[in-house]
């Protein structure tokens, strides 16, 4: 392609998203986007994951029973999670009372350990806005992980076809 050719094409395509391509950014907080479903999951009996956003963790205390397998697999990755002795969690799976606990001054939400739980313990879900003035605020125990998280709702919808943009 010649140099004129190709400035052709520059040109054309600044043109193209100037008057006919959606804007994609969202004016961040007023806008965001729509998450479809709950958040990332995964099956290890079908041993499939479930599609979703992989936001802050959910951990089902009642399924969890210390295995620390989450733990194991974070520590090749991150050392995100903690396991962590607590006496005021009894359950009948978990007789050491041992849970995780993640610091999301670490954490980079791959979801591994989701993958590696074989209880259906950990979920990731779709809350994305963890922030604070500390990091020990940013060190989630047990408890706070049980408490599923507020998650806001979105106010656009994005489609892909004929590259991502805003349906509204
Ligand atoms: S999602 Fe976070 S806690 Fe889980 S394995 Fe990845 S880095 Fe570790
Ligand atoms: S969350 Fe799952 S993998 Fe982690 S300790 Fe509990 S049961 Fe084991």
């Amino acid at each position: 392609m010649s140099f004129v050719n190709k400035v052709l094409v520059a040109i054309g395509s600044g043109l193209k998203h100037v008057f006919l391509v959606k804007r994609f950014t969202l004016r961040y907080p007023q806008q965001r986007s729509v998450l479809y479903g709950d958040g990332y999951k995964y099956d290890p009996k079908e041993g499939v994951g479930i599609a979703g956003y992989r936001g802050r963790h959910i951990l089902f205390t009642d399924k969890c029973t210390g295995c620390s397998l989450c733990f194991i697999m974070c520590q090749g990755i991150s050392t995100a999670i903690e396991m962590i002795h607590l006496e005021n969690i009894q359950v009948p799976v978990n007789k050491k009372s041992n849970f995780p606990q993640i610091d999301y001054t670490k954490c980079v939400y791959c979801g591994f350990c989701v993958d590696a739980c074989p209880f259906y313990a950990l979920v990731e879900s779709n809350e994305y806005e963890i922030d604070a003035y500390d990091r020990e605020s940013l060190i989630f125990t047990p408890e706070q992980l049980a408490i599923p998280p507020k998650t806001p709702k979105g106010t656009y919808d994005i489609e892909y076809e004929g590259g991502a943009h805003h349906r509204a």
